[in-house]
């Protein structure tokens, strides 16, 4: 039985998607393959509201991190650290050779921009690395104050991991100064994993000109000769997942971008109510996830059981992230998921914990 997925990823993917995937297969230095990419990009553009580039990344979207940082950073990188991925960010840079400093905040508590302000007083940094949607606590960092702090800085730059948020989440990306902005499709795109999609900036692009040892497959430059001389890739790109993206950015366009996050904010305010009334959310307060929700587990349930319950009727939530796996759970809800969803699910884990509901 397939159980429905309220995981941060992958998430649950609708059925006419999956099958667009099964579409015959077109070669990728096709005129047909230019105008399927064309047409990604300009949907992609318009439903992130950006003027910058926006490249298809065959790759999840950490290879789009290590992408930025090798881009990006000459010499020295901030990273904001607050759980998993933002830690991610830093292990990646000090992997491409770069010098890292790290601002850092305990698991389930946000960046606030004067600790980004104070870190950029006493040193320069060519990039500030930021996760806005720490997916590991379900902490939702406050980009905008923290975007402000770092234009006064015009030499650093901000790159952000937008993978559990972005298309869920409204993020302005051009109004921030965002110089990378990247996801992964498996997440509040709705579609299955294997790409990414980044959104560079110009001045990203100029930075990528001066800096060197940036490798092949992810030199931003060689994504934009191909964009500019072909629409296309330079090499074999998961075709059936953009068509598969293509398709879904009509969905999108659809529902209607705003809709789409109006409709994840009300999912969030449905398991946050939920979460304050049996348990406790974990993420600090004026600062939770409208995506993902972190419960610490205040009553000492068996997170593995209550799952092995809910697969039992064809659900799945997620345990907490790493250290936290029983103090914490889960509950995604992003993509295409709908209230009507989470009402059923969190029915169903009142019934297995014989919670009053
Ligand atoms: C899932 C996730 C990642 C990792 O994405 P991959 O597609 O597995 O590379 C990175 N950052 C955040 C915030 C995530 O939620």
């Amino acid at each position: 039985m397939h159980k429905k997925l309220f995981i941060p990823g992958p998430t649950e993917v609708m059925e006419d998607v999956l099958n667009v995937q099964a579409k015959p297969m077109i070669g990728h230095r096709s005129k047909e393959f230019s105008e399927l990419l064309t047409s990604v990009v300009e949907k992609l553009k318009r439903v992130l509201a950006t003027k910058n580039e926006v490249y298809i990344f065959t790759s999840s979207g950490t290879g789009v991190m290590e992408a930025a940082i090798r881009n990006c950073v000459k010499n020295k990188v901030l990273s904001l650290v607050c759980g998993a991925f933002s830690k991610r960010w830093a292990q990646i840079a000090k992997a491409c050779n770069k010098e890292v400093a790290t601002v850092e905040v305990d698991w389930g508590k946000a960046i606030k921009p004067e600790m980004v302000a104070d870190a950029l007083k006493k040193d320069h940094y060519d990039a500030v690395t930021l996760v806005h949607n720490e997916t590991s606590t379900g902490v939702r960092n406050p980009i905008e104050g923290i975007a402000e702090v770092i234009k006064e800085y015009p030499d650093t730059f901000l790159l952000v991991d937008t993978v559990s948020s972005l298309m869920g989440d409204k993020i302005e990306i051009d109004k921030l100064g965002i110089d990378v902005c990247l996801a992964s499709v498996q997440k509040c795109f709705a579609l299955p994993p294997g790409m990414a999609v980044g959104v560079i900036s110009e001045r990203a692009l100029k930075r990528s000109e001066e800096v060197t040892d940036k490798g092949y497959y992810f030199d931003f430059l060689v994504f934009k000769k191909y964009w500019e001389e072909r629409r296309q890739t330079p090499t074999t790109p998961a075709i059936s997942l953009i068509q598969a993206l293509d398709y879904q950015l009509d969905r999108i366009e659809q529902e209607g971008v705003e809709n789409r996050y109006q409709r994840h904010r009300e999912m969030a305010e449905i398991v946050r109510g939920w979460a304050k009334k049996f348990f406790a959310m974990f993420s600090e307060e004026g600062y939770h996830s409208v995506t993902v929700s972190a419960i610490t587990n205040t009553r000492g349930i068996s997170v593995a059981d209550l799952n092995k319950e809910l697969g039992k009727q064809g659900y799945m939530i997620s345990n907490g992230y790493g250290k936290l796996k029983e103090k914490t759970f889960r509950i995604a809800h992003m993509g295409d998921l709908t209230k009507e969803d989470i009402n059923d699910l969190l029915g169903r884990i009142n019934a297995i914990l014989k919670l009053e509901g």
